[in-house]
C-alpha cells in the first residue's frame, strides 16, 4: 500500500512539478520578451449594431515565444500578475495604445476610441501610479474619450478606498471605463451605483447559447434594459453566429464583437481591413 501510495504521489508531484517547472521557465522567458520584440498588441474591432460602423477597437496582447508559438494572454497574464511583471507590460500596452489611437484618430475621425484591459493587479499596491499614462496622454495631445478601460467585477467589490479614487482619476483625464466579462463575477450590483461606468460587456458565455426563447436571451435583454436606464452602453463579446447578431440587434445591444465580424489582429492588418470596409 505504501509503494502504491508513494507511485501514486510521485505521479501526481511530477506532474505537478513540471507544470510549475514549465510556468517558472515561461515566467523567465516573459522577462524578456518585451525587450526581445516578442510581445505584439493586436486590435479586434468592435462593431456599431445599428449602423454597422466601426468607431472602437479592444486590444488584445499576443506572445510569439520563438520555441513555444503564440501563447495565449490567458495563459502567459497570470504569470505577469504574479511575478509583478504586469505593471511593466502593462505600461508598453497602454503606452502603444494610446500612439495608435492617436493615429487611427486622425485618418478615421475623433470618435475613434481603443480599450485597453487591466488587471486588478494593476490598481493595488504603491507602485501604481498611473502619472506617467496621463502625461503621456497630454503629450499626445489625446482628446478626452480617446481611451477606455477594462476592469472586471472583482475590483468593484473590493473594500480598497484607493481604488475609487484611482478610477476618478482616470475618469478626471477622459478615459471611460468598461466592466469586462459581466454577470460572470459577482451577484451584487451594489458598485453600479458607486462607480460611474460607462459600457458593460457581456461575457461570451452568454452570447455563445443565444436563441429566440433561450434563458440567456433573457438574461441579455435584462442586462441591456438595466444599462439602458443607467445610462451605460453594452457592447456583446464572442458574437460568432448572424443568429446572435441578430437577437443581440433585436435586444438593442448597442456594440458587437467577435469573430463573425472580425478576429484580432495586427495593427497594420486592422488598417486594411478598415479601408476595405469603408470603400465597399
Ligand atoms: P477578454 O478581455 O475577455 O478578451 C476577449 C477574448 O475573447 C480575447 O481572447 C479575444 O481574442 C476572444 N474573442 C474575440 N472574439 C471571439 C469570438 O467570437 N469567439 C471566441 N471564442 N473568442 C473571441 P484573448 O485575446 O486570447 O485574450 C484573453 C484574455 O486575456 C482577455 O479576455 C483578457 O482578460 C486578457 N488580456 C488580453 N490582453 C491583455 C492585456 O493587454 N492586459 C491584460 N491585463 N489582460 C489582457
Ligand atoms: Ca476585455
Ligand atoms: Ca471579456
Ligand atoms: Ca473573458
Amino acid at each position: 500500500a505504501k509503494d502504491h501510495g508513494r507511485g501514486c504521489f510521485h505521479f501526481f508531484t511530477k506532474a505537478l512539478q513540471e507544470a510549475s517547472e514549465f510556468r517558472a521557465h515561461l515566467a523567465s522567458d516573459l522577462r524578456h520578451a518585451l525587450e526581445l520584440r516578442q510581445l505584439e498588441v493586436y486590435y479586434q474591432p468592435i462593431i456599431e449594431l445599428n449602423s454597422g460602423e466601426i468607431h472602437k477597437a479592444e486590444a488584445l496582447l499576443r506572445w510569439k515565444h520563438p520555441a513555444h508559438g503564440c501563447i495565449s494572454p490567458s495563459d502567459f497574464i497570470p504569470i505577469a500578475e504574479d511575478s509583478g511583471m504586469i505593471h511593466e507590460i502593462g505600461d508598453w500596452v497602454f503606452m502603444q495604445a494610446v500612439q495608435q489611437v492617436r493615429q487611427w484618430q486622425t485618418v478615421w475621425g475623433e470618435t475613434f476610441q481603443i480599450s485597453v484591459n487591466m488587471s486588478p493587479a494593476q490598481f493595488i499596491g504603491e507602485k501604481n501610479n498611473h502619472r506617467h499614462w496621463l502625461d503621456k496622454m497630454q503629450e499626445l495631445h489625446l482628446l478626452q474619450n480617446s481611451i477606455v478601460i477594462e476592469i472586471t467585477e472583482r475590483l468593484l467589490v473590493s473594500e480598497d478606498a484607493k481604488i475609487m479614487d484611482k478610477l476618478l482619476n482616470f475618469r478626471d483625464v477622459g478615459i471611460e471605463i468598461a466592466i469586462d466579462d459581466f454577470g460572470t463575477g459577482y451577484s451584487s450590483l451594489a458598485y453600479l451605483k458607486k462607480f460611474d461606468i460607462d459600457y458593460l460587456k457581456i461575457d461570451q458565455s452568454f452570447t455563445k447559447n443565444l436563441a429566440p426563447d433561450s434563458s440567456d436571451l433573457v438574461l441579455c435583454e435584462a442586462i441591456v434594459v438595466m444599462a439602458h436606464k443607467l445610462g451605460l452602453k453594452v457592447i456583446a463579446e464572442g458574437v460568432e453566429t448572424q443568429e446572435q447578431h441578430n437577437l443581440l440587434h433585436s435586444i438593442r445591444c448597442d456594440y458587437g464583437q467577435g469573430y463573425l465580424y472580425f478576429k484580432p489582429v495586427p495593427a497594420g492588418e486592422f488598417e486594411s481591413l478598415f479601408i476595405k470596409r469603408t470603400c465597399k
